[in-house]
């Protein structure tokens, strides 16, 4: 991948409709990079309709990628919900595979008062088995559990990079709002830097070549994430996130989701295009 690209979380609050074309198509006019497509309340996109927005997307030069279904948790009790979700899981990136996006994310799991070890090796487990499914199917797609905001949420940044580091083609998405509402930390040039330079020791210069990152304002608590907010009402630094991605040379796609999407997306795009110009 040749940049970092800049996109939203789902169509454009200002597309034609909202269906997932009309958003390719105002991402296009917008002069942004890239969607990621919500299947957040389940994966209702059809073969053919996947083809349609293959076909757009290479038109109009955007990359996607997919989120996966909410209704995830690898850590389950009942052994039908963890199945439940390893379906949802390989259904998003089938789909995902024929619309021609590179990544799927999702939330992987709850801790559900285990030991985070416990919920580790469940997660490891079914994870696996995903992976070994979709190398059945010749399926490319990158598997990215995302890092997640609430203590109660699996999903560390140590949790993610390990099971990276022991599963094949697992990928890391890197949500640096999540990151700062779990922790209330890691919202400086130092800490953001400090991440990258992890990912880049554990997973090698290609892991900061290819990033998955979602970005956003957040409001957060004891409990960590509350809800995302828009940039400019946050105390997310996210100039200095910025400044750390141009640093590193990261590349890879930059999806914004606060609340008003295509609009923090060109402050972060803008944003990021001065910082390149100014040094
Ligand atoms: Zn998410």
């Amino acid at each position: 991948m040749a940049e970092l690209l800049f996109g939203t979380g789902g169509t454009p609050h200002s597309a034609k409709t909202p269906s997932t074309i009309s958003g390719i198509e105002r991402i296009a006019e917008l002069g942004l990079g890239c969607m990621e497509i919500e299947f957040v309340q389940g994966v209702k996109m059809g073969e053919a309709g996947a083809r349609l927005v293959a076909e757009t997307a290479a038109k109009e030069g955007i990359k996607l990628s997919a989120h996966a279904p909410y209704f995830i948790n690898l850590n389950a009790r009942e052994p039908e919900k963890i199945k439940a979700s390893q379906d949802r899981i390989l259904q998003t990136a089938r789909i995902a595979a024929i619309c021609g996006a590179e990544s799927i994310v999702f939330h992987t799991a709850f801790y559900l008062g285990d030991p985070p070890e416990k919920a580790y090796n469940a997660v490891k487990q079914y994870l696996e088995e995903i992976l070994n499914q979709l190398k059945r199917e010749n399926n490319r797609v990158w598997i990215r559990p995302e890092i997640m905001g609430k203590p109660s949420e699996f999903g560390t940044v140590e949790e993610i990079l390990n099971l990276c580091t022991e599963l094949e083609r697992l990928g890391i998405c890197m949500d640096f709002a999540h990151c700062h509402a779990r922790t209330g930390r890691f919202n400086s040039y130092q800490e953001f830097a400090s991440i990258l330079l992890q990912i880049k020791e554990r997973l090698g210069r290609d892991a900061l070549d290819s990033m998955h990152i979602h970005v956003s304002g957040i409001a957060y608590g004891k409990k960590g994430e509350i809800k995302h907010l828009n940039l400019e009402e946050s105390d997310f630094q996210y100039i200095e996130l910025l400044r750390a991605l141009k640093d590193y040379s990261v590349k890879g796609l930059v999806i914004c989701e606060s609340p008003n999407l295509e609009e923090d997306a060109l402050l972060l795009q803008s944003t990021y295009n001065t910082l390149l110009k100014t040094d």
